[in-house]
């Protein structure tokens, strides 16, 4: 007898069925298990006394979120919670006050399905005065329930069984299940944690050379990057702009900490690159600028033909985004260029303010450019790996964070590190500082 999905982040984060076996994502045969789908099934009907096992071979090859199951740790432990990337102050006022009034003005059926007039206009609007792209919004915006379906209901519409993606890694933890939902196989590459104090994350240009063949349907790419805080750099862009064009390959960008950077970072649109604006879906939405991540309104913006099949998607996953956050997101995508400076401002102080306190704790800190997390290196602490690190953590200490293993396919290679989010106030992360003290004494 076996599981099929362990809820405990000790156990892998990506599990893959064979010859009535368990294998953990660190098997090297995780990515071609799929072939493997009859021999599957019969492991798994194996388990249940019915004839039929009615769990789907997908959803037996990942688990539950790891970042989420930390903030149920944190609640059980009563511990302060650094794990999982949600603001815990207040959204903007003036937000607020438009989402009210939306209710009240009877903004309460279903919008057009792929997303309200205002707010596509205003996605437009902004993405041409950002980014300096031509946008139509009655044909290239579809707006989404949150980024997370706008990236899944992308894949789902331009993948088909056996094409690859090409992944970095660490990744956020959505695009290995995502990958595996669209039936796409994700090729993964390395980014290498800086060498020295103030460095950068980095990729080898052989090795994503070496990822791209003819099975390559899309690179998923993260900028500014959930877990690292990387940024990507113009010359790092036009390379992967380059392996697009060469290989015939879509992007999919994950932009959704665009105005969260720090130390001058500039954030660059891959779709702004000249010959990438036909061959990229550029994902964002509310959750991150305006802090209000429970709303769960995003968009997808590519090329009319994708546009189109992402639309079909969308309408049959989810109909539609909630009708009166779109209009309140319409308001908040007028905000004055202020309020995007304040933003990345304030989360800078964050970052500073937590970073001095991991370091006494003993943790070895890797300086974000941009978003609100920072990844660590726990080796000072001398446990076995991140997960008996964390366990320890929020039980003992009263601090939740993140395992660095979820961010990637072979457990080992974050059996080193953890995730802290500073998108918190500053008294929470002075409560999550006082209590990081009892680490001292481990070190
Ligand atoms: N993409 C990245 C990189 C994230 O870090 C997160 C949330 O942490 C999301 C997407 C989820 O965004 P949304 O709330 O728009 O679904």
């Amino acid at each position: 007898m076996f599981v099929l999905a362990h809820r405990d982040p000790s156990t892998a984060h990506l599990l893959s069925l064979r010859d009535s076996k368990c294998f953990a994502q660190d098997d090297k045969s995780f990515l071609t298990s799929c072939a493997n789908l009859p021999a599957m099934a019969e492991g798994i009907s194996s388990l249940s006394t019915s004839k039929k096992h009615f769990l789907s071979d997908k959803v037996s090859q990942f688990t539950e979120s790891v970042i989420r199951d930390m903030t149920r740790q944190a609640m059980l432990y009563g511990a302060v919670n650094l794990a999982q990337g949600f603001p815990d102050f207040a959204a903007p006022a003036e937000i607020k006050q438009a989402a009210r009034a939306a209710i009240d003005g009877d903004v309460n059926q279903y919008a057009i399905t792929w997303g309200a007039k205002n707010l596509r206009n205003a996605i437009a609007r902004q993405m041409g005065l950002w980014q300096e792209m031509a946008v139509d919004p009655e044909k290239e915006i579809t707006v989404c329930c949150g980024s997370t379906e706008a990236m899944i209901s992308t894949l789902l519409a331009v993948c088909n069984a056996g094409d690859e993606v090409v992944i970095f890694e660490p990744f956020y933890e959505n695009y290995g299940p995502d990958s595996v939902l669209s039936g796409a196989r994700p090729r993964f590459v390395k980014l290498r944690p800086p060498m020295s104090e103030g460095g950068e994350w980095t990729f080898d240009e052989k090795e994503l050379r070496a990822a791209f063949d003819k099975h390559t349907k899309a690179i998923i790419l993260n900028t500014p990057n959930n877990p690292t805080g990387k940024v990507f750099t113009r010359a790092e862009l036009e390379l992967i702009r380059d392996l697009c064009i060469e290989f015939d390959v879509l992007a999919i960008t994950d932009e959704i900490y665009e105005h969260i950077l720090y130390d001058g970072t500039e954030h660059i649109s891959m779709a702004s690159l000249e010959g990438m604006q036909d061959r990229t879906v550029t994902i964002n939405g509310m959750s991150k600028t305006y802090s209000v991540t429970g709303w769960r309104v995003g968009w997808a913006v590519g090329p009319e033909k994708i546009t189109n099949a992402i639309r079909k998607v969308h309408d049959f996953l989810t109909v539609g985004a909630p009708a009166p956050l779109q209009e309140a997101g319409a308001a908040a995508l007028s905000l004055p260029a202020e309020y995007y400076a304040k933003l990345a401002e304030r989360y800078r102080v964050r970052r500073d303010h937590l970073m001095p306190a991991l370091e006494a704790a003993g943790f070895r800190c890797f300086r974000p450019r941009g978003a609100y997390y920072v990844m660590t290196d726990i080796s000072a602490f001398g446990f076995a790996n991140d997960v008996e690190f964390t366990k320890y953590l929020v039980k003992d200490v009263g601090v939740a964070a993140v395992p660095g293993s979820s961010f990637y396919r072979d457990a080992r290679d974050g059996a080193r590190q953890v995730r802290f989010a500073f998108c918190k106030k500053l008294e929470t992360l002075d409560a999550a500082a006082e209590k990081l003290e009892k680490l001292r004494a481990r070190k």
